[in-house]
């Protein structure tokens, strides 16, 4: 399902509540910028939803990753694939921008184990990665070395990645065991409130909009004491 979270910004699931979803922001002039590309198992289902929201897969100009787990980057050399049957393999990744945080680009390339696509950009902490949509990366690291919340700063949405998420309405960290390093997740998750957001949108799960308040106490009781 295509669901609009806000305007001009939108979550394409795969199939069952454990897809992770696509996040898509969609320009004035209908050119898409994706945020992650989900599960391996998912990707048929989210190109097609795509396709028919969209009408092309042609209007995707850029991929953003929170990071590089398989439940976010599995759906990638699908997604390349398919591109590369609208234009040559070579022009595909000229024409797409593929991107994390400088941190995360050497284990984005070791994790995909044969013909990785490699990130044709590197963006650092508070970078704007675009100008008219305004997406911000905010670096927070400690699931991973390089993951990033994307703040969609016209809407007010910060989309979380797996620095939080949300089972049953209730909020909780990703298993200790699925992070590089578990401290400094809990010393630089606070970082997000230094940002101006309302809602925050978790990875995992179906698509759900969390009022920054509930985040707030959850970082304060959960983290901070
Ligand atoms: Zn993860």
């Amino acid at each position: 399902m295509v669901k609009e979270i806000a305007s001009n910004l939108f979550s394409v699931s795969g199939n069952g509540i454990y897809s992770v979803p696509v996040f898509v922001a969609e320009k004035e002039n209908g050119m898409l910028t994706l945020i992650d590309t989900g599960l391996e198992k998912d990707i048929s289902a989210i190109i097609k939803k795509i396709r028919k929201r969209w009408d092309s897969l042609e209007k995707i100009e850029r991929i953003i990753f929170t990071h590089r787990h398989p439940d976010h980057i599995g759906g990638l050399p699908t997604l390349i694939e398919e591109l590369t049957t609208i234009s040559a393999p070579e022009s595909t990744l000229e024409r797409i921008e593929i991107i994390c945080h400088k941190d995360e680009a050497k284990y984005f390339i070791e994790e995909q184990k044969t013909d990785p696509v490699k990130p044709n950009r590197l963006v650092e902490h508070n970078e704007i990665i675009d100008q008219e949509l305004q997406l911000r990366a905010i670096h927070l690291p400690g699931h991973t070395f390089g993951h990033i919340c994307i703040l969609a700063e016209k809407q007010r949405i910060l989309f979380l990645g797996d620095t939080i998420m949300q089972m049953f309405f209730r909020l909780q960290p990703v298993f200790k065991k699925f992070h590089d390093d578990y401290n400094l997740y809990l010393k630089t998750l606070p970082k997000m409130l230094e940002f101006e957001w309302d809602y925050a949108i978790p990875s995992h799960m179906k698509p759900v909009k969390i009022p920054r308040e509930k985040i707030k106490r959850f970082i304060e009781k959960r983290i901070i004491s």
